[in-house]
């Protein structure tokens, strides 16, 4: 097969072939048209969005011997040489390894002398960023008083790292990376004229690994079709792009229904034995819970469906298994995984355990409920001290008995540390007095150490220990322990089969919540204790 590469043979050659970037060929066009072209350009924007190829289709378009036109005519001879990279006037220049001062002089020097046979010289430098200060220094004044007929268009994928004085004398365009409809529609088009036979859905799987970056996509294409030739059918573009196919994420949702960690730890494993993208799997995943998400907020989930690779009726199947809280839940510590994984050296490690977070996500109560609960317990808690009162949320559906059971449980004494009850004691007033609503939280831990150096508190629940874990709430506690004892300590949290940790009697808590006795809370208190307990905030 006599091949070329998909993004050199594609590349546009006019601004009407350019994709995604219309702002910026509308005010190219219009300097053009109305001979206002600035001397100065400064293009920005991620890799493979189009910076170089609108670079060398500007200076097609100003040095055209039919031209200055927008539609350059492709077939003169300063077209030729300027698309094969051979016009004497038309530069382009590394900016990574051409960035000392020594040659930005010799452009400079360069700058000088008059065009051979262009129109105007053109100098593309791509990688600007990479520039040192002193090279930027060289080039200034050259920006501030150009020879007539000399261009200059830098390109950049750091927009932050170019100094302030070379932004000012530029005119500057921010090009957007492109959707994966945009993408999906060329690589079709690419296929269509190469006679490429590939389905909607494996084009869909390209164009989001390619991820708003055009060469990418068609790189990622290219290696498909090296692969399969002329016939490319979507397991083949799973397994090159190291994509985990729709089979595969749905019986990952099959598992997750079921609440089995060990086989979803099994089926990751066996993606990453085959060789694939954990990352992109998390990813996938991330998306086929949105999925399901639509599935059941909306009766026509259809065009909100982002993707070709699930099937509906097996979503709407299993969108059945799933409160819609919890797929937000399980959303979120896949989306925090996510990032983490791109951070460390361990990222199946981080994956597999979000993955068994996911397992441990529970649906919270409905707000009626909850107000119902909020009302009901703060009266009847006060006499039951110090045992535990009912926890008012979030509380699992499925195994209520089991917490009322611990909270029989006799008063225990800490495990290990030092241990001095009479702060706890205190801490606990001041968390009653500061955020009444804190205190169903420490109502759940053991105190395994409480001394000048630090508190250390166990939880029973992940779900709680998350809820606590939050930096708000850890500074918080501080707080109350610096308030109680005088010390900083540091706050370790710990998950373990804990038994709560009475504090001694708290005759000023019944006194300071005697007034809120007798009457039902208002509407403001009900859900300010709500705010208090999931931290969050009024949208309307
Ligand atoms: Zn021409």
């Amino acid at each position: 097969m006599d091949f070329q590469v998909s993004a050199r043979k594609w590349r546009p050659q006019k601004f009407s072939e350019l994709i995604g970037q219309e702002h910026i060929v509308r005010t190219l066009s219009n300097a053009i048209e109305l001979d206002r072209v600035s001397h100065a350009f400064l293009f920005s924007g991620t890799r493979g969005v189009g910076k170089t190829t609108t670079a060398r289709i500007l200076a097609r378009v100003l040095n055209c011997e039919k031209g200055p036109t927008i539609e350059p005519c492709g077939t003169c001879s300063l077209c030729m040489e300027i698309t094969q990279g051979n016009c004497i006037d038309v530069q382009e220049i590394d900016g990574a390894s051409n960035n000392g001062v020594a040659e930005v002089r010799d452009l400079i020097d360069n700058v000088q002398y008059a065009t051979s046979s262009a129109r105007y010289k053109v100098y593309i430098i791509d990688e600007v960023h990479m520039l040192s200060k002193s090279a930027f220094n060289a080039l200034l004044k050259t920006l501030e008083e150009p020879p007539s007929r000399v261009i200059f268009i830098f390109a950049t994928t750091e927009l932050i790292k170019i100094p302030e004085t070379i932004l000012s004398r530029c005119q500057c365009f921010e090009f957007k990376p492109l959707s994966n409809a945009q993408i999906t529609k060329q690589l079709e088009l690419i296929c269509g004229q190469e006679e490429i036979e590939i389905d909607a859905k494996g084009l869909v799987e390209i164009s989001k690994v390619g991820a708003g970056s055009m060469r990418d996509a068609q790189s990622l294409l290219d290696q498909v079709i090296a692969y399969s030739g002329k016939k490319i059918d979507t397991d083949s573009v799973e397994s090159v792009l190291g994509i985990v196919g729709g089979t595969t994420l749905e019986l990952f949702a099959e598992r997750l229904i079921k609440r089995e960690p060990a086989e979803l730890i099994t089926l990751v494993q066996e993606v990453a034995n085959q060789g694939k993208d954990l990352g992109l799997f998390c990813r996938s995943m991330m998306e086929y819970l949105r999925n399901l998400l639509m599935v059941k907020v909306s009766r026509n989930p259809e065009n909100l469906l982002n993707t070709h690779t699930c099937d509906l009726s097996v979503l709407k199947k299993q969108a059945e298994g799933f409160h819609a809280d919890e797929l937000q839940q399980m959303f979120t510590i896949l989306s925090r995984a996510e990032a983490e994984m791109k951070r460390s050296s361990l990222g199946q490690m981080v994956f597999e355990m979000a993955i068994l977070r996911l397992t441990e996500t529970r649906s919270f109560k409905s707000i009626d409920d909850l107000i119902h609960k909020i009302n009901q317990a703060e009266p009847e808690a006060q006499p039951a001290r110090p045992a535990m009162p009912t926890p008012v949320a979030p509380v699992p559906q499925s195994d209520s008995s089991a917490t009322s059971a611990k909270s029989a449980s006799p008063a225990a004494q800490p495990e290990n540390g030092s241990f001095d009850n009479m702060i706890w004691t205190r801490i606990r007033q001041e968390v009653s007095r500061k955020r009444p609503a804190f205190e169903h939280y420490l109502d759940k831990c053991q105190v395994l150490a409480l001394n000048d150096k630090e508190i250390q508190l166990m939880f029973s629940d992940s779900f709680t220990l998350e809820m606590v874990e939050s930096p708000e709430n850890i500074k918080f506690i501080k707080e109350m322990v610096k308030t109680a004892s005088g010390h900083e300590v540091q706050v370790i949290l710990k998950l373990g089969e804990a038994k709560p940790t009475p504090s001694l009697n708290i005759p000023e808590k019944k006194n300071l919540n005697e007034d809120r006795q007798g009457r039902q809370k208002t509407e403001s208190e009900i859900i300010q204790d709500a705010l208090d307990i999931f931290g969050g905030t009024v949208v309307k």
